[in-house]
């Protein structure tokens, strides 16, 4: 076989090789995209839990809900709102090191949070109720009250009444 053929049949190795692994290239790029959005399904899942607890939380002030069925329905959401937050936290610490070792290690101290809880790690229930109250502070802090004129209620950075157009001082 002389030198020339050789590099031929290398030449076209490499181009083999190159297609055979194309499919694979393709279907990690999927399996990322599909983790993008898992984790974008968990963040709108943890705002949801959000909303709804604030809803809940209005409606009891209103009266709306009885006090039994409150505590039970506020505790259902909490756990669920912490099971989310578990799983964003668990998606976070993957982003940083994707190898399996990683993966692993961070499935595994899932793991060992539900068992026992770690002594100083923030309890989720704190962290939902952080982010309840810093929703509920950066709506007050927009509210400007009411219109004079009709009674609406306005935002602070309104000029105009959203509603009769009044103009506000
Ligand atoms: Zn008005």
């Amino acid at each position: 076989m002389d030198i020339g053929s050789i590099f031929l049949i290398l030449g076209i190795l490499v181009l083999v090789v190159l297609y055979v692994s194309q499919p694979f290239v393709q279907r990690k790029a999927t399996v990322v995209s599909l983790e993008e959005h898992e984790f974008s399904a968990l963040l709108a899942e943890r705002d949801r839990i959000l909303n709804a607890l604030q809803e809940l939380d209005f409606d009891f002030t209103l009266g709306k809900i009885p006090e039994d069925s409150y505590a039970t329905q506020r505790a259902d959401m909490l756990q669920r709102g912490a099971e989310t937050l578990r799983q964003i936290d668990l998606f976070q610490s993957e982003a940083g090191d994707g190898s399996v070792g990683a993966r692993l290690e961070a499935a595994i101290q899932s793991r060992r949070a539900e068992s026992q809880p770690v002594e100083g790690a923030p309890d989720p229930d704190d962290e939902l109720e952080a982010l309840i109250a810093n929703r509920r502070r950066a709506r007050n802090g927009k509210s400007g009250g009411f219109c004079s004129q009709c009674g609406n209620a306005i935002q602070r950075s309104d000029r105009f009444c959203p509603k009769c157009g009044h103009p506000l001082a």
